[in-house]
């Protein structure tokens, strides 16, 4: 599939609220949106407060922990950049805040378990985008 150059990985460019979830976790570690009228915590970042509709929402810090709730062990990618990588964990945290977010797992597919408890490592890429990875606590 190559000729020994390196492959480089796909890598988003994050536009409105993904920009602004992006740009205050590459600062602050994990950030969740958080509304200001009823405190409810979600992600993804979206324009309106999924409980109570208010659009009264800022991005405020988040412990960076949970616990895995689900996962997947990919043994094939599309993206060639991956293609060394795999076989490959993602999970599923739900954070100690409430909201689920997807994380590669740091560390042996063997030792993926749900119930885990995990801490979120920001991997920067750019100065807009750091990819979200799990390891075990
Ligand atoms: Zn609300």
């Amino acid at each position: 599939m190559t000729d020994g150059a390196t492959v480089r990985r796909y890598v988003p460019r994050t536009t409105g609220l993904h920009r602004d979830f992006y740009l205050h976790t590459l600062a602050g570690g994990l950030h969740l949106q958080a509304c200001e009228d009823c405190g409810e915590r979600q992600h993804p970042p979206r324009y309106y407060c999924r409980a109570c509709r208010s659009k009264a929402l800022s991005f405020k810090a988040a412990t960076g922990t949970g616990t895995i709730y689900s996962f997947t062990v990919s043994h094939f990618t599309h993206d060639p950049g991956w293609a060394a990588a795999a076989p490959f964990g993602t999970v599923v945290v739900e954070t100690d805040e409430g909201p689920r977010i997807v994380a590669s797992w740091l560390g042996a597919n063997d030792d993926i378990r749900i119930g885990t408890r995990v801490r979120i490592v920001i991997e920067p890429v750019n100065e807009a985008f750091g990819m979200l990875q799990a390891e075990a606590l």
